[in-house]
This record gives C-alpha cells, structure tokens and sequence, in this order.
C-alpha cells in the first residue's frame, strides 16, 4: 500500500513537472530561484497531490469490484482509501499553510519577485474568492474529520454518518482546483490530469450522494434462522433473491438487518451450495453487534451486497506447506474454506490450521472445526487456547519450514495477533515470508 501511495505520487509529481510546470523555477540569468517562485511551486505541487489523493479516495470509496484484483480485495481497497484520505488532508493542510506565507516572504525576502497574479473576467474572479472560500472551509471540516478517524474512541456509528459528508467536501475541494489551479495548466498535460482527476472525483461523489454505491451488487434476502451460540456469538442464516450471484469461500458481504443500521461487512461464513443461503457467525464487538441475537428474528428482511474479498481458498499447486492461522472470530473464513472443501476431499491441501482462542471447552467452534477436518486428513487442526497457557510460538511454525521449504501463511484475526505473528515467524528465521491476510478492521 505505501508502495502504491508513493508510487501515485511520484506520478503525479512527474506530471507536472515535466510537461505542465508553468513557472521557471531559476530565477532570471542562472540566478537563485525567489521565495515567490518556491512558494508558488510548494503551493501548486502540494495542492495537486492533495487532490489526487482525496480524487484517489473518493473512486475508492464507490466499492469498485473491479479494482480487487488490482488491490488484492476489498478490504485492502479501504485501507487505501484509508491512508489515500490520511495523506490527502495532511498534504492539504500544508497547501494551507503555504498559501499563508505570504506575509513571513514579504518580511524576509520583500515584494521583489513576487509573481504576478493572473486576472480574469468579474465572473472568474468572484469564481476564484468563492473557490478560495470553499478550499478555506473544506480545509478545516477535513481536519476535523482526520481527527475523529484516527480518535478511536470517537465512536463509529456517529463517525460513520459524519463520514457521509467527504463527497459534499469534495465537490467543494473540484471547485477550489478548477478554479485556482494556474492557468497555465490547461494548456499543458498536467491541466489533462487535473481535469481527469476532478471528473473521476466528482462522478465518484455525485455515485455517493445518491445512493448509488454497491447498489448493482445488493440483494434482498430473509432471515431464515437466528441462534445465539455461545454468548456474545449470532450466528444467522439468511436465503438471498435471485441476483445474487453466490460465492466464493472466504468473501464477505456488507449486510444490512436494519435500514436505518445501515451495513456491516461479514463473512459469508459458510459454502456456496448454489441455493443463494449463507450464513454469517457474528461477533458482539461493538454497539450493534451486542445483543444482535435478541433483536433479529426469522422471517425478517435484510440485504447483502457483494460478495467482495480475495481472501479465497486458492488452489495450491506449488506443494508448500501451508499455515492457516485463525484469531478469534477471524475463523469465520477457514470456516466456509473446511465447508467448500467437504464435497472434494482430494483437493484439500496439506495445511495446518491453528486456531487461537480464549478458552477452547467453551468455544463455540471447535467442535465445528473439528468435525469439518475429520473427513480432510491434509488438515491439521490445533487449537491453542491461552487460558491453558497455549500460544503460537517460533518452535512450532519453524518445524514447517524444514530445510528451504517456505511455508505459505494464511491469517485472519486480531492486529495485535498479526503482529506477534510476524514476530514469532521472524525469531524462528522466517521473517521473509508474506502473510497473505484479511483486515477485519476498515476505519
Ligand atoms: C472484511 C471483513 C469481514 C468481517 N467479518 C466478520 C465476521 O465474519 N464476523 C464478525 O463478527 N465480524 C466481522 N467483521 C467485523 C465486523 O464488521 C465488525 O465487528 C462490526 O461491524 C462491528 O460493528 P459494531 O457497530 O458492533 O461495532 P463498533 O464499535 O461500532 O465498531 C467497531 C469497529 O468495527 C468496524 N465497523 C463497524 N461498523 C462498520 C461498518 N458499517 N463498516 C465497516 N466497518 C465497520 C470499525 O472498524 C469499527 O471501529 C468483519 C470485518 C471486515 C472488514
């Protein structure tokens, strides 16, 4: 992903700079550049990484299938869309605080230099004070924003609604750019890219606010069962219409119980048996989840969109042994993997399954797990539960890794269990290895 975001930018860094730069930046006869012409550079290269990352975020966040094979899945697509925003409002607060040096130029350096503004009819440049208006407003309400994102304790639902205001944020941000970008830039390929990147932008918001994101890939469906576990565990069953296209072992849906809710994105936790009935095993972690089990009942209505997600059970033909590593209600996943697999036993490949919970005599899916692996003999179950001191450690994942065998590692579950993952495989010399992983988390 930073590769990516680098990546992005360097781009559009070399956009404009080698075709649509519009100012010299020496100054005249090999002189040194002015404290104008670098604050003009700063302020239109600042400007315009901002908005091709918040450009960048806003096409991210209409969902679009198919970008998940570019992305490696949907999850990975907001986290993008994620760290896109992050940077987007970092870089726009810079181009900010750029635009208010002026004052600090002309005490240091004087008016010599300074360059000369580009004027337009009345119309444009009421446009340009009423852009320069909305660039000024939009700053703080994303500052703002950035604040509650990365306060996590602010809590989601209400961040969630708030969130709901980007896209008007952004049409104000295209109006800024087309208005205040210079107007050199329209002659040059740079005033393409800005062009391109306030269309996207815009259609991408417009998408947004009526409505429109994942509406081609939501199905209506009923609840045909609720039952609760365990404690804190819903595990509800749902037969969705015809558009629904089935799925692939390991996706997920964003489903919504209740319209005024809105959606959650959860595993479809179970194979696709071509009759359109999934299932979802859901975990009280936050205000909606706890208590879901009392408030869904049968018969109700309720809605899936997608299904999204890569983290599907690929056919391994490299003869790798294969680590599948499962925190908590991250089993949720290897569940409907065990369940796709129970038809072709054959297929199975030669895995470990090491399934990390509390407490393994009151957890409800051990004895799924156990029976789904009986009948797959390449699957090898082991249940760590760290109230009997068992964890995951260095010695048992390098007895996978016997010679130069690299061991392919699948994982889904806690942060905080990824990482002492990736401790534990680099203390048992095996810190190259990728862990292919599913992000439970989106903000
Ligand atoms: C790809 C994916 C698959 C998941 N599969 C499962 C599963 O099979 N079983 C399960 O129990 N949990 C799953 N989760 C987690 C589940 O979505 C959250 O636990 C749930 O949405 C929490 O909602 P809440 O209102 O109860 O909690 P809150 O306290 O409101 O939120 C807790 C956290 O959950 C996430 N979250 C909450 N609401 C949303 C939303 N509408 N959209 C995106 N993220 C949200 C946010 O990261 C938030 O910080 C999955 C998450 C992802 C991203």
């Amino acid at each position: 992903m930073k590769r990516f975001l680098l990546a992005y930018l360097a781009l559009v860094a070399l956009v404009a700079l080698a075709w649509g730069w519009a100012l010299p930046l020496d100054g005249a006869g090999g002189a040194p550049p002015s404290a104008w012409a670098v604050r003009e550079h700063a302020l239109t290269l600042t400007g315009l990484w901002a908005f091709a990352l918040m450009s960048l975020a806003m096409v991210l966040a209409t969902r679009p299938a198919r970008l998940e094979g570019v992305f490696g899945g949907m999850d990975r697509i907001y986290r993008v869309h994620k760290w896109a925003g992050i940077l987007a409002i970092g870089l726009a607060a810079l181009h900010w605080r750029v635009e208010l040096s002026d004052g600090l130029i002309k005490t240091f350096f004087g008016r010599d230099g300074r360059l000369p503004k580009a004027h337009g009819s009345n119309l444009f440049e009421a446009m340009r004070d009423l852009g320069e208006d909305f660039g000024e407003l939009a700053v703080y309400a994303l500052l703002a924003m950035l604040v509650l994102t990365l306060w996590k304790r602010f809590p989601f639902r209400l961040w969630r609604h708030l969130h709901k205001i980007m896209p008007v944020l952004y049409l104000m941000l295209a109006f800024h750019a087309a208005f205040l970008a210079p107007i050199g830039y329209w002659t040059q390929p740079v005033g393409m890219l800005l062009g391109l990147l306030i269309a996207c932008g815009s259609a991408a918001s417009v998408h947004a606010l009526a409505g429109w994101i994942g509406r081609s890939r939501r199905s209506a469906g009923v609840i045909e069962s609720v039952e609760e576990p365990a404690p804190g565990l819903t595990r509800v069953r749902c037969r969705l219409d015809a558009p629904w296209p089935g799925h692939r072992a390991g996706q997920f849906a964003f489903v919504a119980f209740d319209r005024v809710e809105g959606d959650h994105p959860f595993t479809l936790a179970s194979a696709d048996r071509g009759d359109r009935r999934v299932t979802f095993e859901i975990k009280a972690l936050g205000d909606y989840t706890r208590g879901l089990a009392q408030r869904l009942h049968a018969g109700a209505r309720m809605t899936a969109e997608g299904p999204y997600g890569r983290f599907d059970l690929a056919p391994d033909d490299s003869g790798r042994p294969q680590i599948w590593v499962a925190g908590g209600i991250g089993v949720t996943p290897f569940l409907a993997w065990l369940e796709a697999l129970q038809d072709t036993p054959a297929q199975a490949p030669d895995a470990d399954l090491y399934y990390c919970v509390r407490s393994r005599d009151d957890d409800p899916f051990v004895g799924r797990l156990e029976a789904l692996t009986r009948t797959l003999p390449g699957v090898r179950l082991h249940v760590l539960s760290s109230a009997q001191g068992e964890r995951l450690d260095a010695r048992r994942l390098a007895a996978h890794a016997p010679g130069s065998a690299r061991p392919a590692v699948c994982f889904c579950g806690p942060h905080g269990l990824l990482g002492a993952l990736r401790r534990e495989l680099a203390a048992a010399g095996l810190g190259g290895i990728r862990i292919r992983h599913e992000a439970f988390e989106m903000r």
